[in-house]
């Protein structure tokens, strides 16, 4: 698994680190990291950023065989250092993906 299978598969063309593949039942889980450039105040362009935690999102994607693939990515909660302004880091993912949280939730317990 590399950085370019995870763009030309998967269209995840920037902001993104691959981290590592999880294998839950039936599924495959490409896990993937916001890079740290990303980690710039969206209100003063400060990078005098501070991460304050962070949540997961889980996109479906294109299948491998007869596997259902998700993207699964952190979503950082940061506080600017500067401004104080409050925002969450979360690079655009290919639009032909379909939010599926629940069910990844629901596939992950079985
Ligand atoms: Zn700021």
């Amino acid at each position: 698994m590399s950085q370019s299978l995870l763009y030309h598969a998967f269209g995840v063309r920037e902001g993104y680190d691959y981290v590592r593949t999880e294998y839950p039942a039936g599924a495959v889980e490409f896990h993937l990291a916001v890079r740290a450039d990303q980690f710039v105040c969206p209100d003063c362009g400060s990078r005098h950023v501070i991460r304050k935690g962070a949540r997961e999102r889980a996109l479906q994607t294109v299948p491998i065989g007869f596997k259902t693939v998700f993207l699964v990515t952190e979503v950082p909660k940061c506080e600017c250092k500067d401004c104080g302004a409050k925002f969450e880091v979360a690079p655009p993912l290919p639009r032909r993906m379909c939010t599926t949280r629940t069910n990844w939730r629901t596939m992950r317990r079985r």
